[in-house]
C-alpha cells in the first residue's frame, strides 16, 4: 500500500513514509480555547481523526497529537470581560472542546498537550534559538531573527520583501521578527518566570515545542487549516529547523476552510455555528458525512442544503443496511450471487485506493454507494443467500467504521425504504399502462424485499409483509 498526500510545501502529492520505528507521527494545530468551538474548527478534527482511522485500518501505526492553546491574548480578553481568572476561562473551554468533539464519536488524539503544561519545553527551545543566534531578548520579550533563517517563506511562497509582520514590539530589530516570549503586562494573570523575565510564550513557538516534545523532530505529517500556513506554520518551520537539523515534517497537510455566507467561518467575523449546536440538530454521523463527502482540500459551505445532502447520503446507506437485515432474516442460507461478490471486492478496493490517493473521502463514499447498489440489486433479485448477504453487510459496516459512521441507525425494520417505494410506484405505472405481467413482476420484487402492496381506493399501500 502506498499512501500519497498533497503537501503544501512541495505542492505535489508526496508518498507518506512512516518513521524509523514504523509509526506515522501527525501533529495538528488545535483550537484556542476562549469560547465554544465552531463547526469550522471541527473540520481539522474530523479530517485528521479519520485519516488516523484509515491508516490504522491499513495496518500502519499512528500517533496523532493535537494541542490546545490555553493561554493568549484572546483568552486574557475574554476572561477580563467576564471578570474571571484567565486560567479558569481556559479550563472551562478546554473541557467544552473535549466534550464537544467527544460527541463526534471519533475517539481522541493520542496526546493533547496544553501550552500551560508545556512551558519548560517552550523555554528550552527559545534558549536554544537564542544560543544559535536566531533569537534575541529585548525589553522583556524574545524575538525570532527572521532574516537569519534562510528558508523563510518557502512554505507560503513569500519573499522576505513581501512579509510585513503585524506584531508590534518596542525592541524589535526588524519589523519581520516575531515574538517567542512575551514579557508580562500588568493585567495578565497567567504567566511564568523565564531567563528573560516573567511572561508567556508567543503563539508560534508553542507548536514547535509541543510537537517536538510529543513526536520528536522530523515527524511525518504536520496538519491544520490552510489559514495557518502564514505566518503560523512558516514560523514553526523557522523555529524547529532553526533549533534542529533537517525538516520539521515530511508532509504539510492543510484542510481548506469551511465557510458561512461566502466567508471563512471565524469567531472574529461572528459568522459561526457552534459545533455543539450543530450536534444538537444532526446526529454525529450526519456531521461527519457532511465533512467527508467533500474533499478536505475543497472549500466547504455550511448550509441547510449541505446538511440535507449529507442526511440523504446517510439515509441511502442506512436503507441498504435495513434492506439487508430484512433479507438476511427472511432468506435461506445458500444461494450465491457472483456479481454481488465482485461488486463487494471491487468496492472495497476502490474505497481504499481512494483514501490512499490524497485521502479522497468523496471517492470512498462513491465506492460505498456502488456497493449498496449491488446489495440492493441482489436482494431485489433474490439471487444472494443469507450467508452472502451477511458477509456483504459485515464488509459495509467495516468500511463505514473506517469513516467513523458505522453507528448510523438503519431505523425500524418496518420503515419502507426508498427503493421499495420506487418499485411500488413503477408497478402502479405498469398497471395504468395495463402491462399486468410487468406489474406482477414488480409486485414479486417488492415481496422479495419483504413488503406487500395492497391496492386501496386511495391508491396502493405498502407495508412490511
Ligand atoms: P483556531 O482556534 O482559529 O486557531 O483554529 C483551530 C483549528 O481550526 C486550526 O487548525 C484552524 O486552521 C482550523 N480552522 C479555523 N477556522 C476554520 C474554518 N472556518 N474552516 C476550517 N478549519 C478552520
Ligand atoms: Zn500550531
Amino acid at each position: 500500500m502506498t499512501v500519497r498526500l498533497h503537501s503544501t510545501l512541495t505542492k505535489r502529492r508526496e508518498e507518506l513514509v512512516p518513521g524509523p520505528d514504523g509509526t506515522v507521527r501527525i501533529y495538528v494545530c488545535g483550537p484556542t480555547v476562549y469560547g465554544r468551538i465552531h463547526i469550522g474548527n471541527a473540520r481539522p478534527f474530523v479530517v485528521f481523526s479519520v485519516l488516523k482511522r484509515f491508516l490504522a485500518r491499513s495496518g500502519v501505526r499512528v500517533k496523532l497529537v493535537s494541542n490546545l492553546t490555553d493561554v493568549n491574548d484572546k483568552i486574557y480578553d475574554a476572561a477580563r470581560a467576564e471578570g474571571v481568572p484567565s486560567s479558569e476561562l481556559a479550563a472551562r473551554y478546554s473541557d467544552a472542546y473535549i466534550a464537544d468533539t467527544d460527541r463526534l464519536g471519533l475517539g481522541r488524539p493520542d496526546a493533547e498537550p496544553r501550552v500551560t503544561e508545556s512551558v519548560p519545553a517552550i523555554i528550552d527551545m527559545i534558549a536554544t534559538l537564542v544560543d544559535r543566534g536566531l533569537a534575541y531578548a529585548a525589553e522583556g520579550d524574545v524575538y525570532y531573527r527572521v532574516a537569519r533563517f534562510p528558508g523563510y517563506g518557502r512554505l507560503s511562497g513569500r519573499n522576505l520583501d513581501d512579509v510585513i509582520s503585524t506584531e508590534p514590539g518596542a525592541g524589535k530589530e526588524s519589523p519581520l521578527d516575531f515574538a517567542l516570549w512575551k514579557g508580562r503586562k500588568p493585567d495578565e494573570d497567567t504567566w511564568w518566570d523565564s531567563p528573560w523575565g516573567p511572561g508567556r510564550p508567543g503563539w508560534h513557538i508553542e507548536c514547535s515545542a509541543m510537537a517536538e516534545e510529543a513526536l520528536g523532530h522530523g515527524f511525518e505529517v504536520h496538519g491544520g487549516g490552510i489559514d495557518l500556513v502564514f505566518p503560523h506554520h512558516e514560523n514553526e518551520i523557522a523555529q524547529s529547523e532553526g533549533a534542529h537539523d533537517g525538516p520539521m515534517a515530511q508532509i504539510w497537510m492543510h484542510n481548506e476552510m469551511l465557510e458561512l455566507g461566502d466567508e471563512k467561518m471565524s469567531k472574529s467575523l461572528g459568522n459561526i455555528a457552534p459545533l455543539s449546536d450543530v450536534l444538537d440538530r444532526w446526529p454525529a454521523e450526519v456531521v461527519i458525512a457532511y465533512f467527508l463527502t467533500s474533499h478536505y482540500r475543497s472549500r466547504l459551505p455550511f448550509s441547510e442544503e449541505r446538511m440535507a445532502e449529507a442526511e440523504g447520503a446517510l439515509a441511502r446507506l442506512a436503507n441498504a443496511l435495513r434492506t439487508l437485515d430484512r433479507a438476511i432474516a427472511g432468506g435461506s442460507e445458500d444461494s450465491h450471487d457472483a456479481d454481488l461478490s465482485r461488486t463487494i471486492v471491487e468496492g472495497r478496493d476502490q474505497f481504499f485506493r481512494a483514501l490512499e490517493d490524497d485521502f479522497s473521502t468523496p471517492e470512498a463514499f462513491a465506492a460505498l454507494f456502488e456497493m449498496v447498489r449491488g446489495t440492493n440489486r441482489a436482494v431485489a433479485a433474490g439471487t444472494a443467500g443469507a450467508a452472502q448477504l451477511r458477509e456483504a453487510r459485515r464488509e459495509l459496516i467495516e468500511l463505514l467504521d473506517v469513516l467513523g459512521i458505522a453507528g448510523i441507525d438503519p431505523g425500524p425494520a418496518d420503515a419502507v425504504p426508498d427503493e421499495v417505494m420506487a418499485l411500488a410506484h413503477e408497478r402502479q405505472e405498469a398497471r395504468t399502462a395495463r402491462d399486468f405481467a410487468r406489474a406482477d413482476a414488480l409486485r414479486d420484487r417488492v415481496r422479495a424485499l419483504g413488503f406487500e402492496i395492497t391496492d386501496t381506493a386511495d391508491g396502493p399501500r405498502v407495508e412490511p409483509a
